[in-house]
């Protein structure tokens, strides 16, 4: 049963529809960019680097909650944990401006609450473990402000371990001693592991040390498009048996092609390998990354739906693919101070 947009737009407005990883918040910090304005889609003979996200295209592609995600340029590393909470004020700001609008949110309830609510629940996460500083303190600092993944690697080794490719990349060393604390410190927290960009060895020694599901909130697949960035199969069964979940990236690069259709194969493969449980969306939008036709913005997201319903994945299916299976993760991972609320 194949979806109309109309059809696929109206099945957002009825589930939960999540993207795990977002670079938005850099660009209201760095460049004051408003996320409350809607912003024009580039022309199309200029490359679509950023500019990808606000909130009336947030509203208009039916996405009920977003993550976004908070980079730092590693060197130097002192900084980087300031440079989190700027990006941190600039959304706490922007939610401060239109509070019927944005709302800060760490766990499924508050997801669900967001919603039903008609605002758009906004959540945080951490691209690079450099942002601790090597600190074992910042992971619980962090967590208290409400961040609720950390990327342990981002483009260049860090106290925690080796990145896939980057400065420092060394395929035969995995986690660190400081590495494996801030696993199980994450744990303790309430920040959930996201093993996206981090080395092969590094994800399987952070996995194997994991009690609760950890992510990959944005990548490709090596069974589908060879990357030195996407992951393998046996990467995705251990994603599976951990419990967690892999978003796909939006990223013709990563993808291997300029067609909408990719990430949908992107998606099914991660199904054939590791199972229903496991894909999610990892748009990598306003992160310098070139998105395929059909997918140019966040607004465009209910064309991934028509493309997915075309390819036969049923509607109890897609509802995981947009956002059930995070919403899973969120809720198996207590957030800091969810519990005593
Ligand atoms: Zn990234």
């Amino acid at each position: 049963m194949s979806l109309t947009f109309d059809e696929a737009r109206a099945l957002h407005g009825e589930v939960h529809v999540l993207d795990l990883h977002a670079d938005t918040a850099k660009l209201m910090d760095k460049l004051g960019y408003d996320l409350a304005l809607r912003h024009d889609r580039p022309m199309p003979t200029r490359a679509n680097l950023f500019g990808h996200v606000d909130l009336p295209r947030l509203r208009e592609g039916g996405v009920a909650g977003q993550f976004f995600s908070f980079w730092t340029a590693p060197y130097p590393e002192r900084g980087c944990a300031r440079s989190v909470a700027d990006q941190l004020d600039a959304l706490d700001a922007a939610m401060a401006k239109h509070p019927s609008e944005l709302a800060w949110t760490r766990t499924g309830a508050e997801v669900r609450a967001a919603k039903a609510a008609g605002q758009i629940a906004a959540l945080g996460g951490i691209e690079g473990g450099q942002a601790l500083e090597g600190e074992i303190e910042a992971v619980e600092a962090f967590a208290r402000r409400g961040v609720r993944y950390l990327g342990l690697l981002h483009f260049s080794a860090n106290a925690i371990g080796r990145p896939a490719k980057g400065r420092g990349a060394d395929a035969t060393a995995g986690l660190t001693g400081f590495g494996r604390d801030v696993v199980r410190e994450c744990e303790r927290c309430g920040v959930i592991v996201d093993l996206a960009h981090i080395n092969r060895r590094g994800f399987f020694d952070a996995l194997a040390l994991a009690t609760l599901p950890a992510m990959v909130s944005h990548t490709g697949v090596l069974g589908v498009h060879q990357h030195w960035r996407n992951i393998d199969d046996e990467q995705l069964r251990a994603v599976a048996d951990n419990g967690g979940c892999v978003g796909v990236i939006f990223a013709r690069r990563f993808l291997g092609s300029a067609s909408i259709e990719a990430v949908v194969d992107h998606l099914l493969h991660i199904i054939d390998v590791a199972g229903d449980d496991v894909p999610a969306l990892g748009s990598d939008f306003d992160g310098f990354v070139v998105p395929p036709v059909g997918l140019e913005d966040v607004a465009a997201l209910p064309n991934l739906t028509v493309a997915l319903s075309r390819r036969g994945v049923p509607p109890r299916v897609l509802e995981k693919i947009l956002g059930g299976n995070v919403l899973r993760v969120l809720d198996a991972v207590p957030a800091w101070g969810s519990l005593a609320a």
